[in-house]
């Protein structure tokens, strides 16, 4: 799956960062952007979940 962040959705709340690390980073604005995509298929569950409970639907996958 590849996956990425709609900049102008995401509020920073940090929770995708903490949760996948490998996948998401703050950018310099302390948005988060997607450093790792595609995503590796032993994430790919984690990053799904991680999807469904952004507070601001800020992540896409990506088709
Ligand atoms: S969970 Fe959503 S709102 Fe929070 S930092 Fe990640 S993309 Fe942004």
């Amino acid at each position: 799956m590849k996956v990425k962040v709609d900049p102008n959705k995401c509020i920073g709340c940090g929770y995708c960062v903490g949760a996948c690390e490998q996948v998401f980073d703050f950018n310099d604005d302390n948005i988060s952007q997607v450093i790792l995509s595609p995503v590796p298929k032993d994430l790919e569950e984690e990053v799904t979940e991680i999807i469904e409970n952004c507070p601001t639907n800020a992540i896409e996958e990506e088709k």
